[in-house]
């Protein structure tokens, strides 16, 4: 019988999202989808020394933003609840236990200054930081150095103590990753990692694999950064006698830094002026905001599409999709092995293109909230929508749409009349003297309307309507941009586009005559 699809997201809430962070639970949840699976995702926060306040809500928010549902997860609930690790806390141990009486993991008892001891002690050039491992352990305070009386009269007497992991020394093991393919590791590079900590947390390493087999997970898709930590739970699969039910791995590539060598980094983002982190994230402890993509004025959908592109595609040549598109094409044989350089211009074309393949009504939210944040309040729906029409084919970021397009709900902040003063004469003021008059009494007021009346009117003053049209636009807009000058004041009506072109005239005249 085949195996039913459940995969999971297993972040630990230590900080913000990276985007690399965010590609892992997509490529998760769109391997889920198209099996027809179940995405789960699971909250690893055993790790108490690491765990940061509003850290588990953000990435929920992210999930959200992106569209992402999980069918399990501490808040949607599910049948393997809690989906919280440190709620599962009291569950882990008979496992450890049971690992130390088949002989695969002992206990250890040695205190924080017998490590750093131990860590001085056996230094040497070839070996700078020595860990507790296959030689090393030896020479320690564990139940393999200690006589069995030893061990249990120390247990009895409530010994603080760790469980580790009993590492064969050099052995091959190997695994067949649905990236990589077969991958091997010798024993002896790994060390006796801790499986239970003193205060009766499991660590990572016996949470992840105890897990993963109590929830049934199928695939485990996961950064790169963790495959020196597969063959720990290799063995941990194979001891506990689960090997059956291992699910299958894949460890994704890294998305690299666009310049040079090496994982994209938080600082680079910082260093060349771009977002890494999702949505803005706060660290409570420095107050620090680190910008993301969400605030930076990216569509949820375009940083989906740009993200399943980062180490990805169908094999044509498309590069926009939807999410449900990436559903329906997505396959794990398609990813490739090599890391993904990020380039940052390249993400903002795909925001562009999503900008520019959304319709108004799409927009409008996002885009409202752009204006409600930068203090202008839109009360014309209408009026929203037809500037979201005028100006999306020029805006790459939402923030754009506040350059772009705030003259339509407000006076230009600025109107560069130094661009029109200097071939301003008599006859252009007597022109657009007339031109208010007329658009004052204009009955009609449609784009062609508007441009019929200026155009018979440049003929009867006998200039060229091209010579107007910089005028007018800057009247309008406040410089030299923006979509169709005539659309514009179609859309933000006869009051605003009479008072514009009186005001600055009258600009104009004044600094004619001084
Ligand atoms: N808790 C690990 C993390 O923070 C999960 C690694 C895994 O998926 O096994 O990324």
């Amino acid at each position: 019988m085949s195996r039913k699809i459940r995969v999971r997201f297993a972040p630990s809430p230590t900080g913000g999202l990276h985007l690399g962070g965010v590609r892992t639970v997509l490529f998760n949840y769109l391997f889920a989808k198209k099996q027809g699976g179940e995405f789960i995702v699971r909250i690893e926060d055993t790790d108490q020394t690491r765990f940061v306040e509003g850290a588990e809500a953000y990435i929920f928010d992210t999930l959200a933003w992106c569209g992402i549902i999980p069918d399990e997860s501490p808040l949607h609930g599910g049948p393997f609840a809690p989906y919280r690790q440190s709620e599962r806390k009291a569950g882990y141990r008979q496992y450890a236990e049971q690992l130390v009486k088949d002989g695969y993991a002992y206990y250890a008892f040695d205190t924080p200054a017998d490590l750093e001891a131990m860590r001085v002690e056996f230094k040497t050039a070839e070996n700078p930081s020595p860990q507790y491992n296959q030689l090393i352990r030896e020479k320690m305070r564990n139940s393999l150095t200690l006589s069995e009386a030893e061990t249990k009269a120390l247990l009895d007497a409530g010994t603080p103590h760790v469980i580790r992991i009993k590492m064969p020394l050099n052995e091959t093991i190997s695994f067949t990753d649905m990236i990589r393919g077969e991958v091997s590791f010798n024993t002896s590079q790994v060390d006796d990692k801790v499986l239970l900590k003193a205060d009766g947390m499991p660590t990572y390493h016996l949470a992840v694999v105890v897990d993963d087999y109590l929830m049934k997970i199928s695939h485990a898709f996961r950064g790169e950064e963790w495959l020196p930590s597969a063959p720990v739970h290799l063995l941990l699969w194979k001891w506990l006698g689960w090997q059956a039910d291992m699910p299958e791995w894949a460890h994704l590539p890294l998305i690299l830094k666009p310049d040079g060598n090496g994982k994209l980094s938080k600082r680079d983002g910082d260093r060349l002026g771009f977002p890494v982190f999702a949505s803005d994230w706060t660290d409570p402890k420095t107050n620090e905001t680190t910008i993301g993509f969400k605030q930076h004025g990216f569509l949820p959908e375009a940083f989906v599409n740009l993200l399943a592109m980062l180490g990805w595609n169908d094999g044509t040549d498309q590069e926009i999709f939807s999410i449900e598109e990436l559903i329906q094409r997505f396959s794990m044989d398609r990813v490739h092995k090599g890391g993904a350089k990020f380039d940052y211009e390249k993400a903002k074309w795909y925001n562009h293109e999503w900008i520019k393949k959304s319709s108004a009504i799409e927009l409008a939210n996002a885009v409202s909230k752009i204006y409600a944040d930068k203090g202008i309040a839109i009360n014309d729906e209408s009026l929203l929508l037809k500037m979201i029409d005028a100006v999306k084919d020029r805006c790459t970021l939402l923030n754009d749409f506040i350059q772009q397009g705030s003259f339509f709900f407000q006076m230009p902040e600025s109107i560069d009349t130094a661009a029109i003063q200097p071939k301003w004469d008599e006859k252009k003021n007597q022109f657009f003297v007339e031109l208010i008059r007329a658009y004052e009494l204009s009955t009609l007021w449609e784009t062609h309307d508007l441009e019929r009346e200026f155009k018979e009117l440049a003929a009867a003053h006998q200039l060229k309507p091209g010579e107007l049209m910089l005028p007018l636009r800057i009247m309008l807009v406040g410089g030299k941009f923006g979509p169709g000058v005539f659309d514009i004041a179609a859309a933000i009506g006869k009051t605003a586009t009479v008072h514009r072109i009186k005001l600055v005239t009258g600009i104009l005249e004044q600094g004619a005559r001084t």
